[in-house]
C-alpha cells in the first residue's frame, strides 16, 4: 500500500521530493496543497508540472476517511461518522462558535481506559490512530466548511474525541507539530487543546514536548470515587495527578480545563463540590461542568437543572471560574462514542437516547 502523505512533516515531504530530483520548493508547495487547501489528490495541484504529479501519485497515497454517516443540528454543530481504511469507524464533531469553528478529533478507535460513564469504553480498545487519520480529520472539516461557504474559520481543535491521546503519544504529538507549522495548517498552539483522563508520566512528556492547552478529565473530587468512575485513578492517585498538572506549563499564562461530568446521586452534591473546591482554590484553573449525557447502555442519569446551577453557584462562591458545557438542544449523537455506536448499531438506537453537543470544554479562548 503507498504511504499517506498526510502522516509526514514539511521536512520529510522536502525530503522525498528531494529523492525524486526536485527543488527543495516542490516540497512546499505540495505541502501547501495538502495542508492549507486541504487537497484530495494531486491532480489538484495546479502549479505543479503534470508529469511530477504523476510520480507523486505513483508514490503517495492523499486518501481521506469516508464520510459514512452526518449529523447535523439547527445551530450547525455537525457530528461525522469517519470510516477508515479498514473499515474501522470513528468521530468527529465540528462546533460552531461566535467567530470560528472548534473541530473536535478522535485519537483512538475505541479506547482502553474502562471509565463507567463513557460509551467509547463499552467498546474497548481496537487501534491507535496514525498520523494521517488525525490530521484527515481536520482536512475533512476543512472542506466541508468549504463546500458549505462557510466564511468563519476553522480555529481551534479539541482532542476530545474518541480515545485517550495521551496513549497515542507519539502520533498525537507528530500531528500537533503538523498543526502547529505556520507554513502548513497554522494553528496557534494555544488553540489546540489536548484532553486527557490523566496519564502522569505523559502529561510530563507533552509539558517537555509539545506544551498545548490542557483539559483534564476530572469527574471526581476524591480518590476513591475516581477510582469507582475511572480506573486509571486507581495507578494515579489526585496528589500526582494534580501536582503533574501544576507543573503543565500554561499557555500564554491561559489556564488549564478541568473536566467534569456531573452524574445525579455520585458527584453531584455540594460536599462533592466543596472538596472540589478545596482542590483548585489556588489554582488558575477553569472548571466545566458537563452535565451526564444519557444513554441507554450507561448507567447514570443527568442531575436536575437546580442541581447543576447549585454545584456552579457553589465554586463561583469560592471565586473559581466554573461554566457549564452547553447543551444545543440538538438530536445528535454527540457524547463521546455515540455516534459511531449509532453506525456500528445500523441505526438502531432512536435519536431519543438524549443527544446533546459536547466538547465545548477545553479551548481557550
Ligand atoms: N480520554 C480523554 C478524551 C476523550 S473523553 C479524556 O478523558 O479527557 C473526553 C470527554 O468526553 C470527557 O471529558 C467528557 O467530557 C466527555 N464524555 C464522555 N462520555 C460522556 C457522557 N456520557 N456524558 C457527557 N460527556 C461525556
Amino acid at each position: 500500500m503507498k504511504p499517506n502523505l498526510r502522516n509526514f512533516d514539511l521536512e520529510e515531504i522536502r525530503n522525498f521530493l528531494k529523492d525524486l530530483g526536485e527543488p527543495p520548493y516542490r516540497g512546499d508547495q505540495v505541502y501547501h496543497w495538502i495542508t492549507c487547501k486541504a487537497a484530495i489528490s494531486f491532480d489538484e495541484m495546479s502549479n505543479l508540472p503534470k508529469i511530477l504529479r504523476e510520480k507523486l501519485d505513483k508514490a503517495f497515497s492523499l486518501s481521506l476517511p469516508e464520510l459514512v454517516e452526518l449529523q447535523r443540528d439547527e445551530e450547525g454543530t455537525t457530528k461525522f461518522a469517519l470510516k477508515l481504511e479498514d473499515g474501522e469507524i470513528i468521530e468527529s464533531v465540528l462546533i460552531p462558535e461566535r467567530d470560528h469553528f472548534t473541530l473536535c478529533v478522535s485519537t483512538q478507535v475505541g479506547c482502553a481506559l474502562g471509565c463507567t460513564f463513557c460509551l467509547t469504553a463499552k467498546s474497548g480498545f481496537k487501534r491507535n490512530l496514525k498520523v494521517y487519520e488525525i490530521i484527515s480529520q481536520v482536512v475533512l472539516a476543512k472542506r466541508y466548511l468549504k463546500e458549505k461557504g462557510e466564511e468563519l474559520p476553522l480555529r481551534n481543535i479539541v482532542f476530545m474525541g474518541m480515545g485517550e491521546p495521551l496513549a497515542n503519544y507519539k502520533n498525537l504529538v507528530k500531528a500537533l507539530k503538523i498543526l502547529e507549522d505556520k507554513r502548513g495548517f497554522n494553528f496557534s498552539r494555544k488553540r489546540l487543546t489536548v484532553s486527557t483522563a490523566g496519564l502522569v508520566e505523559k502529561m510530563y512528556e507533552l509539558a517537555k514536548d509539545f506544551p498545548t492547552a490542557l483539559a483534564l478529565s476530572l469527574h471526581a473530587p476524591n480518590d476513591e470515587l475516581r477510582k469507582k468512575l475511572m480506573p486509571i485513578a486507581k495507578k494515579y492517585p489526585l496528589k500526582v495527578l494534580i501536582k503533574a498538572l501544576k507543573d503543565f506549563p500554561r499557555v500564554k499564562n491561559g489556564r488549564h480545563t478541568i473536566e467534569y461530568i456531573l452524574i445525579k446521586n455520585i458527584n453531584d452534591s455540594l460536599i462533592h463540590a466543596k472538596e472540589l473546591a478545596n482542590l483548585f482554590k489556588k489554582m488558575p484553573v477553569k472548571i466545566n461542568l458537563i452535565p451526564f449525557n444519557p444513554h441507554p447502555e450507561l448507567p447514570y442519569e443527568r442531575p436536575e437543572e437546580e442541581r447543576i446551577l447549585a454545584f456552579q453557584k457553589y465554586l463561583l462562591s469560592q471565586g473559581i471560574l466554573t461554566t457549564i458545557r452547553k447543551s444545543k438542544g440538538l438530536k445528535i449523537s454527540a457524547a463521546c462514542g455515540q455516534l459511531r455506536r449509532r453506525v456500528l448499531n445500523h441505526f438502531s438506537i432512536p435519536n431519543s437516547c438524549d443527544l446533546k453537543a459536547t466538547i465545548r470544554a477545553g479551548t481557550i479562548s
